[in-house]
């Protein structure tokens, strides 16, 4: 027995994405088509089961509608969040900017607006795992430049286990989060364009959607700043884009 459980880890390397959609059209065609890439998928068509294919399938990334029988695609989203940090992505019918900034504060990553292109689906699905993926690829190729601990003066980076602690305590970051929160603090006191920010977190697909950005470093602040209104470590420089400050930790000024 095993052997069962061995083999099947030795054959399923493959991704896997959990597809929360109650209409059956619409999670036949995203299917089809992730399994064209070789994803393995697992469909739920209620948000309850959803999360429980989030404990039992341990998906990678999830594609969550907005509209569920059950639940609200939101609320799914904040209880996952609870579980899992793998990245979160919306989809919905409805494309205002009030549903994406919400789905975002929900700790989404990234919103599509049906009616989607199958193109337009699996770009984002690439960009998100190539994303998620990057630092354990860079630890098996030997590499390690990315997974030193930053530390600073209330807060600590962990690009490994991939925790944040804010005064000691750990505290949940979505990916998306975790990402920006890395990739500012890997170079403090240097400024990110908005866009270029964007591009290395998102991908090119995602070029000039700014505004999800700043929801993203707005909820962000929301969790590691003392007062999100005056930040501390991340910085808005007007017209230029953002920069981290932190003082780098030292035993010396603790008391
Ligand atoms: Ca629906």
């Amino acid at each position: 027995m095993m052997y069962v459980g061995v083999l099947t880890m030795g054959w399923s390397n493959m991704e896997r994405i959990l597809v929360v959609e109650d209409e059956a059209e619409i999670s036949e065609f995203i299917e089809l088509y992730l399994k064209k890439e070789r994803y393995e998928v697992a469909i739920s068509q209620m948000g309850s089961q959803a999360l429980e294919l989030a404990g039992s399938f341990q998906p990678n990334l999830i594609i969550l509608d907005i509209m569920l029988p059950d639940m609200d695609g939101l609320e799914v989203c904040l209880k996952l969040r609870n579980v899992t940090n793998v990245p979160i992505l919306f989809v919905s019918c409805k494309g205002d900017e009030m549903d994406k900034i919400v789905g975002l504060s929900m700790g989404g990553d990234d919103y599509i607006t049906k009616p989607f292109s199958p193109r337009e689906l699996i770009a984002r699905v690439k960009a998100h795992l190539r994303r998620t993926k990057m630092p354990q690829n860079e630890i098996a190729a030997g590499r390690n430049v990315d997974d030193a601990i930053l530390r600073f003066e209330g807060l600590e980076i962990n690009p490994v286990s991939r925790e944040v602690k804010v005064n000691g305590e750990i505290i949940r970051l979505s990916s998306t989060e975790f990402e920006l929160l890395h990739k500012l603090s890997k170079q403090p006191n240097r400024v990110f364009p908005q866009l270029q920010l964007y591009d290395q977190i998102w991908g090119e697909y995602h070029a000039g959607d700014t505004r999800t950005l700043m929801v993203h470093i707005s909820n962000l602040r929301k969790k590691i700043e003392k007062d999100p209104v005056l930040p501390q470590y991340i910085i808005t420089v007007r017209g230029a884009g953002y920069k981290f400050l932190g003082v780098p930790f030292s035993q010396e000024t603790t008391h």
